[in-house]
């Protein structure tokens, strides 16, 4: 049975109908685009949407992959009635197989609807009224997984703020033509009872359409960025003293290098080491002698300092410009970002920054990077810019400070003024200004609607993690940058359990030195003070290259010189790490791990590199911390086998399945063509957790599991069954693998472990696990 992977039914379908929503251009269409992307996606043969008609009882097909074209908007049901009517009346998910046996199945003849033999149905609903429901359904006999049903509820949530804001625009739009025929009558009339001015004024609403770069919904007032001296600004002085410009622009390029050194450090603190490696690339640009060399050419030709740079920086500009990658199409917006702070350097003109005193929506032409750099993140709810495209740095910004944007807002700086309120909902792609009421109070039951999901969540999210029965679980974060603290702490991550220090390598211009290593490590651990920070050595190859350090060329990575091998012979680099951890364990309890060891002379060969830096420390004088836990990746099959002998050099394990599934399994974690091969449930995955976690138990070692498995209940489920109490994931994932723990009882996922390890397929571990997660969800009276 092929299931769709979380990451194509989650994430990015989200992305994806956030993409549909601005190709559409009404509802209809954009309804029809979305069932035909979770019908692809969930590889069901039928998704369909139901809306309810304006009596609020009649449910009517408004789309659908699958049934028949002519049922589309003939068919309907009353709430109540068949599966599809339950789910809307019940107002949660229907998950059904062989739906035809159920009493409440009804058959259309007009859908020329087949046999399927599973169904699924998740209501879509504003608040407490439904709004419709959206149906999968399959000829193979499945099982929805958990993860799935929550997967089709955040998009049916998402669906559901489309047809609210559907209806919304709707009911703007009658009312402008409304009120204009209120003013033509009272025109007419000659009679003005109120003035045209006025009426027109009252209902001035202009709703504004833009590209998603982040989703969520904002409201507040516009914060307007003024963009300040620009290239467009400077003009020719005409002839000068070649010499005296020559200087005045060097002058200019030294306060712009200077500049530029504050604004990445800036930038590393605020946000992360990848946003502030822009500033490399500034700085690159700045030093490059070709570029200073034709702004001097000019000059010598007889321009001012200020008309060359406009004319070669304007000439690198258009140059990104007409480039066809839309990734370099962006970087233009560097080159006029340097040019900015040249030009402004050059008028002698001070920073421009605005001070906000209240929090609000940042309404902007275009966001340079030194912009991003100097604003400050609080006073900043939403981003709206009217140029822009997905990898605009205003569409990073967005990403990397989690914060609802849409780029691409035509007409944005005409329409908007300073006072004005404004509601971003970057769900839909819409921004209001100044909306009427009865626009702002459904927003506000919109933004309650979502943030009651993430209030449920939040209850969990400072307290520990346990079973029902009260065994304690540890949930630690995996984090690859800085800015991914803040994330797991605001998540209730209990510290790190794998940091994958090649991140902040692979977003650099060079290896980074011992000092920038610690600097950033300990950044990390006194994130997290009195827990735990498990630093993992250098993992590149396989997927993840360093631009500046060119690998061999390999007819399969994957099984080749990566991780630990590249470290052991590139010793000095490998013992620089190691003493920059060591260091960095001065400041909290951190551990040291080693990726992708199969061998015990790869783990005896480590610990000599380890007993070689703090030789080097002791001779520096240099304090560190002496007695930090060593531990070792346990994802090839070979560590597996010989983990006893393993188990004795080390202080921990963490199995890192996302390897170890594809190593075990031969089949690539990244190839979609053999991802139904890539099953955590198969029988000798399991088998392999329970041995290692057996010998690691035996050994009086720790044990955790670091892939992505654990972030899936039913997963986790069997995981916690084989009596893994350790896991380290991703940070968003933490509060709801909380919530799921609160209801597990460990008694129940024992059993069902072991009656999972005795089950020869996969089908039959999943079903078995499904079932036991259904009884669970029955026990507690909820359904997902
Ligand atoms: C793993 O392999 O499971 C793991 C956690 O490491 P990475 O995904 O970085 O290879
Ligand atoms: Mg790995």
């Amino acid at each position: 049975m092929t299931r769709p992977g979380k990451e194509r039914l989650g994430v990015t379908t989200l992305e994806d109908i956030s993409t549909l929503i601005l190709q559409s251009h009404d509802l209809g269409e954009t309804l029809k685009n979305i069932v035909t992307l979770v019908a692809r996606r969930m590889k069901s043969e039928v998704c369909s949407i139901y809306l309810l008609d304006e009596d609020g009882l009649t449910l009517r097909l408004r789309a659908s992959k699958g049934l028949s074209r002519k049922a589309v908007g003939k068919v309907t049901l009353q709430i109540g009635e068949g599966l599809t009517g339950m789910a809307a009346e019940s107002r949660h998910a229907v998950a059904i197989q062989e739906p035809q046996s159920h009493p409440r199945y009804r058959y259309f003849k007009e859908t020329g609807e087949e046999r399927y033999h599973s169904f699924l149905g998740i209501p879509l609903f504003d608040r407490k009224s439904p709004l419709g429901v959206i149906v999968i359904q399959t000829k193979e006999t499945r099982q929805f997984t958990a993860q799935e049903i929550s997967a089709l509820s955040t998009i049916a949530f998402q669906i559901s703020s489309i047809v609210i804001n559907a209806h919304l625009l709707d009911s703007i739009r009658r009312k402008e033509e409304e009120t204009s025929r209120f003013i033509r009558q009272l025109e007419e009339s000659r009679k003005p009872l109120i003035s045209p001015e006025s009426m027109r004024e009252e209902s001035r609403s202009a709703a504004l359409r833009g590209t998603t770069a982040y989703p969520g919904v904002v409201s507040g007032p516009a914060h307007i960025l003024d963009s300040g001296l620009g290239l467009a600004d400077l003009g020719d002085e005409g002839q000068a003293q070649v010499e005296e410009e020559i200087a005045r622009l060097d002058s200019a390029f030294e306060k712009t290098r200077i500049q530029t050194i504050f604004l990445e450090k800036r930038m590393a603190e605020r946000l992360s080491e990848s946003a502030a490696a822009i500033f490399h690339t500034h700085l690159m640009i700045l030093e490059d002698r070709g570029f200073l060399e034709r702004l001097h050419d000019e000059i010598k030709q007889g321009h001012g300092a200020a008309y060359s740079l406009k004319k070669i920086v304007g000439e690198y500009i258009e140059a990104f410009e007409r480039m066809e990658d839309p990734y370099l199409r962006e970087r233009a917006a560097d080159m006029k970002d340097i040019g900015r702070r040249l030009a402004a350097n050059l008028a002698g003109q001070e920073d421009h920054m605005p001070q906000f005193k209240e929090p609000g929506i940042l309404v902007a032409r275009e966001i340079l990077p030194s912009d991003m750099a100097m604003l400050d993140a609080d006073y900043i709810m939403g981003i709206a810019t009217e140029a822009g495209e997905r990898n605009s740095h205003a569409a990073i910004m967005a990403k990397s400070m989690g914060i609802p944007a849409l780029v691409g807002v035509k007409g944005l700086l005409r329409e908007v003024t300073p006072e004005n309120q404004i509601i971003l909902d970057a769900n839909s792609g819409c921004l209001y200004i100044d909306p009427p009421q009865h626009v702002r109070e459904e927003y506000r039951r919109l933004e309650e609607d979502s943030s009651r999901e993430l209030h449920r969540l939040e209850e969990f999210r400072d307290i520990p993690a346990q079973t029902a029965d009260g065994t304690r679980i540890i949930l630690r974060a995996n984090i690859g940058l800085v800015s991914d603290v803040s994330i797991a702490q605001r998540n209730g991550a209990e510290g790190v359990g794998l940091y994958r220090t090649e991140f902040p390598y692979m977003t650099r211009g060079n290896f980074p030195d011992r000092e920038d290593q610690y600097q950033l490590y300990r950044r990390v651990v006194e994130g997290f003070p009195g827990q735990s920070v498990t630093i993992r050595t250098l993992d590149i190859g396989g997927d993840k290259a360093l631009p500046y350090f060119s690998p061999p060329k390999e007819d399969n990575p994957f099984m080749g010189w990566r991780s630990v091998r590249v470290s052991l012979e590139n010793q000095d680099i490998f013992c620089t790490q190691i003493e920059a951890i060591l260091m960095a364990g001065m400041h909290g309890s951190v551990k040291m791990l080693l990726p992708m060891i199969s061998t015990l002379d790869e783990v005896r060969a480590c610990k000599k590199v380890m007993a070689q830096a703090r030789v080097n420390l002791d001779r520096e004088g240099i304090a560190y911390a002496r007695n930090i836990p060593l531990g070792i990746m346990i994802e090839v099959p070979a560590a597996v086998t010989i983990a006893e002998q393993l188990a004795r050099e080390v202080d921990f394990f963490a199995m890192g399945t996302n390897d170890l599934i594809q190593y075990m399994l031969a089949a690539d974690r990244n190839n979609p063509l053999v991802n139904r091969y890539y099953d955590p449930l198969h029988p000798a995955i399991l088998r392999v957790l329970k041995d290692t976690t057996d010998v690691a138990q035996k050994a009086g070692i720790d044990v955790c599991v670091c892939g992505e498995m654990a972030s899936d209940p039913v997963n986790l489920l069997a995981l916690v069954g084989l009596g893994i109490q350790e896991f380290s994931m991703a940070a968003p994932f933490i509060p709801r693998t909380k919530a799921f723990l609160h209801d597990l009882p460990g008694e129940v996922a024992r059993k069902a472990a072991r009656k999972a390890l005795g089950l020869a397929t996969s089908d039959q571990i999943r079903a078995h696990l499904m079932e036991t997660l259904q009884k669970i969800e029955k026990t507690d009276g909820s359904t997902q």
